[in-house]
């Protein structure tokens, strides 16, 4: 049996020794060195030219390297009868979980203002804001947002969720789908999206959800730059409307330069960082997932095309 590695990015070889271990059985095969590619029987794909999946005839499996599947569900050659599963890491989730954290304690506890008073050489303590009144939305309630939801939540925050059919972590306040978006952005002081980027989600951070938002609060997206329409963004943060935003993701990435989010003092960037797949973590998922294939049984985490995720 033959594991096709297929990606751009120069992983293959810490996947390469990880997966040979797990899975001694499976020939590792690295793309773009494909001698045979009617041999190829399973593939373990991250960012890749469209089209490239078409030419493995007896493919019988597609894993993702990572849990941001637009790319791939995005490839209109991807082939239809191929079942496609992506991937959770528990590793992956905790690096989500401190970013988040990182983003709702540096609004929540003012830090932005207090850094901007140490420049100015001020020594001017601001009244301290509850923690239990603060309110914090996830968008997204998955493996990811789920996890942070419970993570806020666990520091004593008032947190929500939003999700298309309303599922969440057991105890989560939740909303769902079109009707309780706008609710549910009535009640974030800080929305943290962590949604899969499809046709439903990408530019639902408009003005509409902006001007739902209370005044003064903040926005994380750790998901997809997509979700966000920019120059709703920062009409937003510049009306004073919107108080602060962190985004790990920009569409696209890199950001050009001279675009307004640079430079911005309202807005926090970093370039796609908030968290990696750790190959050591995740390699078995895809091991196990094609040992399911080959013995009949249900996949984890497989993919439903129609929807995206
Ligand atoms: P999951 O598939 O586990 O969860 C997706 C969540 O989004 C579910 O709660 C789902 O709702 C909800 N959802 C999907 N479509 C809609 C919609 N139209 N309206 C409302 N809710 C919707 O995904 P993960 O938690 O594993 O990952 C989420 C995203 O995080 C990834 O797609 C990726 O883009 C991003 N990511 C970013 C990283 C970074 O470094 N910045 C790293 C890893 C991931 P329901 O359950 O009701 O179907």
């Amino acid at each position: 049996m033959k594991l096709l590695f297929l990606s751009e990015s120069d992983r293959a070889e810490i996947w390469r020794p990880v997966l040979q271990r797990l899975a001694p059985e499976l020939e590792f095969v690295q793309w773009p060195d494909v001698p045979d590619p009617a041999a190829i029987d399973f593939a373990a794909v991250w960012k890749y030219p469209p089209g490239e999946l078409k030419r493995y005839p007896n493919l019988k499996l597609v894993s993702s390297l990572g849990a941001g599947i637009d790319h791939i569900v995005g490839d209109p050659d991807f082939p239809a009868h191929v079942p496609f599963v992506r991937l959770t890491d528990p590793t992956l989730t905790a690096g989500m979980i401190e970013y988040a954290l990182y983003g709702v304690l540096r609004h929540h506890r003012q830090m932005r203002a207090y850094a901007a008073y140490q420049r100015e050489g001020r020594w001017k303590p601001l009244p301290a804001p509850a923690t239990a009144s603060c309110r914090v939305g996830v968008a997204g309630t998955g493996e990811i947002g789920g996890a942070i939801a419970q993570a806020v939540k666990g520091l004593g925050f008032d947190v929500a969720g939003w999700s298309r059919t309303g599922r969440g972590p057991e105890g989560l306040r939740m909303y769902a789908g079109d009707s309780g978006w706008i609710p549910f952005l009535g009640r974030c002081d800080v929305l943290i999206c962590v949604l899969p980027l499809t046709a439903a989600t990408r530019g639902l951070l408009n003005a509409r959800a902006f001007a739902a938002m209370p005044k003064g609060s903040a926005v994380i997206n750790i998901a997809r730059g997509g979700h966000v329409v920019d120059a709703d963004l920062v009409a937003a943060l510049d009306s004073g409307h919107l108080d602060y935003a962190l985004l790990d993701v920009t569409s696209p990435e890199p950001l050009p330069p001279g675009h307004a989010f640079w430079a911005h003092e309202k807005v926090e960037l970093t370039p796609h960082i908030a968290s990696l797949t750790n190959a050591e973590t995740a390699a078995p998922q895809i091991v196990d997932n094609i040992r399911s294939y080959l013995a009949g049984r249900p996949l984890r985490n497989l993919v439903d095309r129609t929807q995206g995720y």
